[in-house]
Order: structure tokens, then sequence, then C-alpha cells
């Protein structure tokens, strides 16, 4: 199967299996941005929010302030470029800048495999392959491999994974 194909029967699994079942989500940003200020600063006033309407994945929402975040209910960034690129404002426009400004965890009073339950769902979907198993159990996510990609947050039967923005207070 190949990577897109599994990540989509991964996550319309998910999907079934959770539901909509979501605590609040916290304010994560697209990506291709290199001043978090300008989203204060331009997005309440752009008409066309085209970042929401041109991602792929849909995981561009607005919000009530007029600002982009990301919500990883079902799906995560593949990292098209398209918000970039239909963004003419330029709040995104640092291509260079190809991850998300967040860190990713795994709360491991929640998750499974922790409790000694074999579970690797989060694994499959990183194409980075930064979720290590110790053993079958006691899986960590390497900070210098993740992209906060976001893809392993859905599939997570337990919602044992965490994501939270590393540019807190400045955005
Ligand atoms: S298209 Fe650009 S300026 Fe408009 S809401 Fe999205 S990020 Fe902000
Ligand atoms: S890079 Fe692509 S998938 Fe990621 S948020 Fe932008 S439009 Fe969506
Ligand atoms: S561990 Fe990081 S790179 Fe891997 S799927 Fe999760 S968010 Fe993406």
């Amino acid at each position: 199967m190949v990577d897109e194909e599994r990540r989509g029967f991964l996550t319309s699994l998910s999907s079934a299996i959770k539901g909509e079942k979501r605590e609040s989500d916290p304010v994560i940003r697209p990506p291709y941005n290199s001043d978090p200020n300008l989203f204060h600063r331009l997005c309440p006033d752009c008409e066309t929010k085209s970042c929401a309407k041109v991602c792929e994945e849909e995981i561009i929402a607005i919000a009530e302030d007029g600002t982009p975040k990301l919500l990883f209910h079902e799906k995560g960034c593949t990292f098209c470029e398209a918000c970039l690129k239909g963004c003419e404002p330029g709040v995104l426009s640092d291509i260079a800048i190809d991850y998300i400004h967040a860190k990713v965890e795994i709360d491991v009073l929640k998750c499974m495999a922790w409790h000694q339950t074999i579970c690797s769902s989060c694994k499959d979907p990183c194409l980075e392959d930064a979720i290590a198993f110790l053993g079958l159990f006691r899986p960590e996510i390497a900070a210098e491999k993740c992209t906060g990609c976001g893809w392993c947050i859905p599939v997570c039967p337990a919602d044992a994974i965490t994501i939270a923005s590393t540019r807190k207070g400045i955005e």
C-alpha cells in the first residue's frame, strides 16, 4: 500500500472508531510562516481566506478572530504548499520552512502501549519514522525527526497524542 493510501485507510478507520469526540483544539498555525505576528496583523482583513479553501486535506479552519489554525481531527499536513501558494498577503511565504512549529508528545498515562496493550497505530502513518518503540511497548517521539504533521494524532484510539505550539505566547 502506498503512503497516501495507507494514511487514508488508517484515518478512515480512526474516524469510524472515534467519531467526533474531541477536546478543545490548541492554536497550531499552518506551515510556511516565518513571522507569527503576521497572522494577527494581516489575516483578519484577508477576504479570501484562501489557505483554508485550497488545503486538500481540509485541516485549516478559520478561528473566530479571523486567523487560520490547523485541526488534526481526521488528517494531517502533507506539506503540499497549496496554502503557501494561495496566500496572497504573504503571511505564508517562507518556502524553506516545511515543518509545523509544534511539539508532539505521547501522554504515557493514556497510551495503551505504555500500559502493556499491544498497539502501534501511531507509528504506521508517520512517514518520518519519528516514533520508536522500546520493544513492543513504550513508544516515544523523536523530536528531531518530527515535523509536526499531525498524522499520528487522529489514528490514536486512546487520544494519547498531544500537540502544542512551540510559539505559544507570540501567536
Ligand atoms: S490566505 Fe494568508 S492572509 Fe488569508 S487567512 Fe490564510 S494565511 Fe491569512
Ligand atoms: S501544506 Fe498543504 S496539507 Fe499542509 S496545511 Fe498547507 S495546504 Fe494543507
Ligand atoms: S510523530 Fe511527528 S512526524 Fe510522525 S506522524 Fe506524528 S506529528 Fe508527524
